[in-house]
């Protein structure tokens, strides 16, 4: 792995991540896949075939059968989120059906922000909490869908399977069980697993679908998919052109498919998770330590946290002065979303794991590479203490 880019020392790979150097590499070789996949010419079959290549590459990676899911390819996974919850909320309502929406207070913004649009549609949304730690009880949550759901058509959920600003995983087998007792539509966010936790290509055919947002990993920007089990309800919301089968219209965006092809790829051969892990807790427990009762590292009880996320609140310091800090000191880090006037907000999942107003506005969301390793520790730790600890 390289030690910075650009001279800078990048800990945000749960916002986004460099191009792969597989990817570069083949910009490089100046094959930019113009034509239009569904031009009949020799150039928009030269598109198609790149885009083949990486469906079925996916679906042998993710061990999913095509004869039983759909991949359908997007701008990433907020369209993927609206399209899923959006779409079935239109297409409920105009066969007057009243369906039930579950969500999470932790889930992403694109989630969180469904709900004004659904209800307006007649439906109900309603959102689970959950602990410290960002976890909850599974029977709690059965119950309560099987509470809820008597006098509605349908369920749909949305399970994060690992947060973005925790880095907590809820493990699949909890949406399957969910699924299993509910008979709800899960939708797993997959947004943050890959080459974030072991075994991310384990994807289970029991639950009705998988987001993904592909510049996570190392592909270009605007580009992710969706895993969609065929006989999971689905209302497209782009029409036009009929691309992808009706899935999805759209010019389809073939170096954007490719390029997650070669992302994973890379990943795959080159990840060492093990090391990951090793590395992230020799920092983590430095920062532990040098926080001493001064702050805390979050769910950091949890015994399902992800390898390469460390989220931690340092108690009476405005986020703002601390990220400028780590900014000037040459390092990329994550401080949550500012409003207009430049003040950082209150972290949204810091409320909901029930954290006071003055610790939300203290945080600080170090997401490191997939190739982190213990060679970098020494220098990365004496970087992020020499800011924490002033
Ligand atoms: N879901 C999760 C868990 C995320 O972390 C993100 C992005 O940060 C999204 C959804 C939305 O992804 P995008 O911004 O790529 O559409």
């Amino acid at each position: 792995m390289e030690k910075s880019i650009s001279n800078r020392f990048y800990f945000d790979y749960n916002a986004t991540s460099p191009l792969s150097i597989k990817v570069i590499d083949f910009l490089r070789s100046g094959d930019f896949l113009f034509g239009n996949p569904a031009s009949l010419h020799s150039t928009g079959k030269h598109s198609k075939k790149f885009i083949n290549e990486t469906k079925e590459y996916l679906f042998r990676t993710f061990q999913l059968d095509s004869n039983e899911f759909d991949l359908i390819f997007h701008s990433g996974a907020t369209e993927a989120i609206n399209t899923i919850f959006k779409g079935n909320a239109i297409s409920d309502f105009k066969n007057n059906k009243k369906s039930l929406f579950v969500f999470s207070t932790v889930d992403h913004q694109a989630v969180i922000s469904l709900k004004e649009d659904i209800e307006h549609l007649g439906h109900k949304v309603i959102f689970f909490s959950v602990d410290k730690n960002c976890e909850f009880n599974v029977k709690n949550l059965i119950e309560l869908i099987n509470s809820e759901k008597k006098e509605f058509s349908e369920v749909y959920l949305n399970f994060t399977h690992v947060n973005n600003e925790t880095g907590v995983i809820w493990p699949l087998t909890l949406a399957e069980e969910i699924k299993k007792s509910t008979n709800a539509h899960v939708y797993v966010d997959s947004v943050q697993s890959v080459g974030k936790v072991f075994h991310w290509q384990n994807l289970s055919s029991n639950l009705d679908g998988y987001f993904f947002s592909a510049h996570k990993f190392g592909a270009l920007k605007g580009i992710g998919f969706t895993f969609l089990k065929r006989t999971s309800p689905y209302y497209p919301l782009l029409t036009g052109g009929n691309q992808q089968a009706g899935l999805r219209s759209g010019t389809e965006n073939a170096m954007g498919v490719y390029s997650i092809k070669l992302a994973l790829e890379h990943l795959i051969e080159n990840q060492n998770l093990n090391e990951l892990k090793k590395a992230k807790e020799m920092i983590e427990s430095e920062i532990k330590l040098n926080l001493a009762s001064n702050g805390e590292v979050v769910c950091s009880q949890s015994n399902n946290r992800n390898l390469n996320t460390i989220f931690f609140v340092k108690n009476n310091e405005k986020a703002e002065s601390l990220s400028m800090k780590f900014d000037l000191n040459g390092m990329d880090v994550s401080t949550g979303s500012a409003c207009s006037s430049g003040i950082i907000k209150e972290n949204r999942v810091l409320l909901a794991l029930g954290y006071d107003s003055n610790q939300a506005r203290s945080c600080i969301r170090l997401s490191f590479s997939p190739y982190l390793n213990s060679d970098l520790v020494p220098e990365f730790t004496s970087k992020i203490l020499s800011v924490i600890t002033r």
